[in-house]
């Protein structure tokens, strides 16, 4: 087994999921990392949660930040969000991030996914290539779940190891998300 793990950003209501960011680690030592430029930035900008969270981690232009006071603490923040930078070669339509993310995930010997709390991150992913059935050649059918493999091992969840920087920024939490996972298996291997 060769462990994949991911994180989406994506944009959900309810009903529908959908990508704007991707990262992925691979235990043999390759990254991936693409932003949706077919995302609806018109819907994320109506959304402060990711314009806060996600959005200022995302390949940007014309976007400016400033010195913020947040609940008495000076923060950058951004003060003109700008516009996704469509001339980054990150920024990808959603067509070619599949393509990408099936050869990823192909070039994988036995590949297993994990995330954290993945259950919409997997729906999300699995959608890249239409409906479930659809998916290409050797793309597992689930995703492992850090969150299972450390109630399983009886680790409390603010035990984890904390995220020190990036968080939202797909890849930044991807490689968060192996750092836990390979922490949780010492855990394991100390146990006696
Ligand atoms: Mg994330």
């Amino acid at each position: 087994m060769t462990a994949i793990d991911y994180d989406l950003e994506f944009l959900e209501d309810g009903r529908t999921i959908e990508l704007i960011s991707i990262g992925m680690v691979c235990d043999d030592g390759r990254e991936y990392y693409a932003v949706n430029s077919d995302a609806d930035w018109d819907r994320v900008r109506k959304n402060d949660w990711l314009m806060q969270n996600v959005w200022p981690h995302l390949p940007l232009r014309g976007h400016k930040s400033g010195l913020v006071t947040v609940g008495g603490k000076v923060q950058t923040r951004l003060t003109e969000p700008g516009v996704v930078d469509t001339t980054n070669t990150q920024v990808k339509p959603r067509w070619v991030i599949a393509n990408e993310v099936r050869d990823f995930i192909q070039a994988t010997d036995d590949p297993a996914l994990w995330a954290n709390c993945g259950a919409y991150d997997f729906v999300a992913l699995a959608q890249l290539w239409g409906p479930l059935v659809r998916r290409p050649k050797g793309v597992p059918v689930r995703t492992n779940d850090i969150q299972q493999e450390r109630a399983r091992l009886g680790v409390a969840w603010d035990e984890l190891p904390q995220q020190e920087s990036g968080e939202h920024n797909a890849l930044a939490d991807a490689r968060h998300n192996q750092f836990v996972r390979r922490w949780l298996a010492e855990q394991e291997a100390r146990t006696p």
